[in-house]
Formats: structure tokens, sequence, C-alpha cells
């Protein structure tokens, strides 16, 4: 409880600590980008960026210009002249400023969920040695991918090997090259953790599993757009992603699906669409993949859900993934000495990696209180998220987010777990 006569908001060090915050804005190289936002102009703390990152202005042009001109306006001439390129080509603008992966391998397609059903399977046909029979993955990964390696093995006849994961940390390549051998088919892991926000080591981890004869699918969920990837230079066989996070697409928007060059040509996806055969408009009798990763798709895609996305890849392109990686750093180290001067001695727990090059773009700090200091928290336009049992998750975008913003929505954190 707060002592009578003490400021609701303001105590000594917090004068410091907002100058800190303004001149670390001040000093941002990105803090312009804030403004082509929606809604950055109020007062509201948005510290949920990773799980669905906030809308551009220009979308609200960009989809009223296709309502009218493009669906209105072509109406179905429009797949002809343009959408049916779409998943492609920006799938290649993808690939291009986020993924490191030159184009022909990256689409947009589908839930995260079903792409990364497509890819564990088309994985697991690739692999030809009987004697390679288990997946490898880790406890601590998001649900979908547990659940959806837990169905893939009943249906496949393969059994799990699961890596234990700090739930404050997360997997190493240590813990992956005891974990595979001989019989390892295909190991699945996040490149960020979803929970603790740490960032594997994805080359390291892609070698080992590769030393062991093994194929590697990665889940960039909260990679894409947050940390720089290389996943050409890395040689990583498979991943995907969603676009609503970092990536700004709008809730649902489709996934992406990274497939290396030297997987392409024996592709085989377990989806047989019409949109993923070769020559699709001819109708023709049986199921042949389209080459490349056309091939890939399995139904109609969802154009709308792809022009938000356009215009972060745009600003991606522009800021470039170094600077988007040095403002997340700088980001998720001012969350930490706030978190160390206001929440430690209140009891809070740091659930997340200590060193920054080991940490995505978001800390999570861990109070039994949480669960309903964030449903408050919300009330008051302060909107960090919840994850059982009882973390709140602090997610900086570093194209949106501002030191402010950090600061205003820490010292409400703060303030309502003082009560
Ligand atoms: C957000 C997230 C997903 C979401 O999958 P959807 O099919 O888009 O609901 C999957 N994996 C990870 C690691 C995530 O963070």
């Amino acid at each position: 409880m707060r002592e009578e006569g003490q400021p609701a908001v303001e105590n000594h060090d917090d004068g410091a600590l907002r100058e800190r915050a303004a001149h670390l804005d001040g000093q941002d190289p990105l803090a312009h980008y804030r403004d082509l936002f929606i809604g950055t102009d109020s007062d509201l703390s948005y510290l949920d960026g990773n799980s669905l990152g906030r809308p551009l202005k220009r979308s609200i042009t960009d989809i009223s210009t296709f309502i009218r001109d493009g669906w209105g306006g072509r109406l179905i001439r429009g797949w002809d002249e343009e959408w049916l390129e779409l998943p492609q080509a920006i799938g290649d603008q993808l690939g291009r400023a986020v993924l490191g992966a030159a184009p022909g391998q990256t689409v947009i397609a589908d839930s995260t969920t079903v792409v990364l059903y497509k890819l564990l399977r088309a994985a697991l046909a690739a692999v030809t040695d009987p004697a390679r029979t288990e997946v490898v993955l880790d406890t601590d990964n998001f649900p979908t991918d547990r659940y959806l390696v837990e169905g893939i093995a009943r249906e496949e006849g393969l059994s799990l090997r699961w890596i234990e994961a700090d739930p404050a940390a997360g997997v190493t390549p240590e813990q992956v090259r005891e974990a595979t051998g001989p019989t390892t088919a295909v190991v699945l892991l996040s490149h960020v953790a979803y929970r603790s926000g740490f960032l594997a080591d994805l080359p390291a981890i892609t070698e080992a599993a590769h030393r062991a004869g093994a194929l590697m699918v990665w889940d960039l969920c909260h990679s894409a757009g947050s940390v720089e990837l290389d996943l050409d230079g890395a040689g990583v066989d498979f991943a995907a992603g969603c676009t609503y996070k970092y990536l700004n697409g709008g809730p649902g928007s489709p996934a992406f699906a990274y497939v290396n060059s030297r997987h392409l040509a024996s592709l085989k996806q377990p989806i047989w669409g019409w949109m993923g055969r070769k020559d699709a408009f001819e109708m023709a009798a049986g199921y042949e993949p389209a080459p490349g990763i056309r091939g890939f798709l399995s139904g109609t895609p969802a154009i709308f859900g792809m022009l938000a996305m356009q215009g972060t890849l745009d600003l991606i392109e522009e800021a470039g993934m170094a600077a988007i990686r040095e403002k997340s750093l700088k980001l998720t180290a001012f969350a930490v000495e706030l978190f160390e001067a206001w929440l430690e001695p209140l009891g809070v727990i740091l659930a997340s990696p200590g060193d920054p090059d080991r940490r995505g773009s978001h800390i999570t700090v861990d109070h039994p209180a949480f669960r309903n200091v964030t449903a408050a928290l919300w009330e008051q336009d302060v909107i960090p998220d919840f994850r059982a049992p009882h973390g709140i998750r602090v997610g900086l975008s570093p194209l949106s987010t501002s030191f402010a913003e950090l600061f205003r929505g820490m010292a409400a954190v703060r303030d309502q777990l003082r009560g």
C-alpha cells in the first residue's frame, strides 16, 4: 500500500529516468517512424506489438484504394493482373528485407499453424533413412508447435524427443547436440522464445541438426521484423512465421513459409489444392505440383490480409534490419533498467535472459499478482500482455514503440502493483 503523502506516480528517481527516456527518444534515428502508425499521438502505452502490431496510417488508404480500384474496379481481372502473383511477390520482398533469403524461396499463405504443418510434413517426406523416426522439439515452445508435432507423430507413427527448456531462457546448441543423432528426422524450434524472449543461436543449432543428419524447421514468429536473419547463410531448411506481430499485417494476416531452394525440386507438401498445382487454371485431372515455392500453396490466397504487411516491409527495407535490431536492443535494455529500478524492489523477477545478445524484442517479468495487475492496466490504456502462470510480457516493436511509451507503461505496472 502507498504511504500517506507519497506521490501517486513520481518518486525520487522518476525524474532522472523520465529524462533518460526523453534523451533516448531524442537520439533515436528511427523515432520518426512512430508517427506513421495510427494512435501513437495518444498517451496509451502499447507493449504488445509482439502479439499484434499497430496498424500503419497508410493502410487506411492502401486498403480503401484496393476496395475501390482493385476489387471494385478490376473485379475478377484482378487475379490475372496482380493478385495471383502477390504471395510470391510479397514473399520475395520479405525474404530480401527480413529473412536473408534469395528470391523464389518464400511465399505468403495460410496461418502459421497450417504452414508449420505443411513444412513439417514436407521435411519428414524429404527424410529417406527409415531409421530416422524422431522429431526433436522443446517443452517451452508455443502451444501450436507442440500440438502439431504431437498430431503429426500420431499420423506418421513417429516418436518425440523433448528438450527440457528453461522457461526463463531457451534451447542451447549444446542441448540440440545431445538430443539429436542417427534416429533424428527433424528438429523444430522457435528462434525467439514466445515466453522469455530468449534468442536461440540459429546458425549453431542449424549446424548441430545438420551434423546429426537431421533437417531443421524454424518458427520465426517472434523474430521476423525484430532481429536480423540470414536463413540462406545459415543453410536453414524450412521456416515459418507470423505477419501480424512485428510485420503489422493485422489480425489474422496470413503467414509466410520459407523453403530452401535445395529442397524445392523435391518438395512434397501434404495439402494438394488447385492453387499449388501446375497450370492451375487448366483444371486438369490429377495433382502435379507447380514448380518452385508456388507448389507450397493450397487454396485461394487471402489477398486482403496481405495489403497491410506491404507497408511495413517498405519501412523495413528503408530503415534496414540492422538499425531495427539496434533500437530493439536499446528498448529491451531500458526495460530492464526500469525493471531494476522499480519492479525488482517489489519482488518482481526477470524471466528473460540477462545477456542482451540472447534477447529478442520483449522481456517477461513475473509476479504472482500479475494476472489481476494486467487486467487493471488494460482498463487504463496500458497494454502489455499476460502469460500464464504469472508473467507480464513487455513487447517492444522497434518501429512504433517509443522510450517514453515504455517509461509510462512500466511506471503504471509499478503503481498498480503497489496498489
Ligand atoms: C504467435 C505464434 C504462433 C501463431 O500461430 P497462428 O497459426 O498464427 O495462430 C505460432 N508460433 C509461435 C512461436 C508464435 O509466437
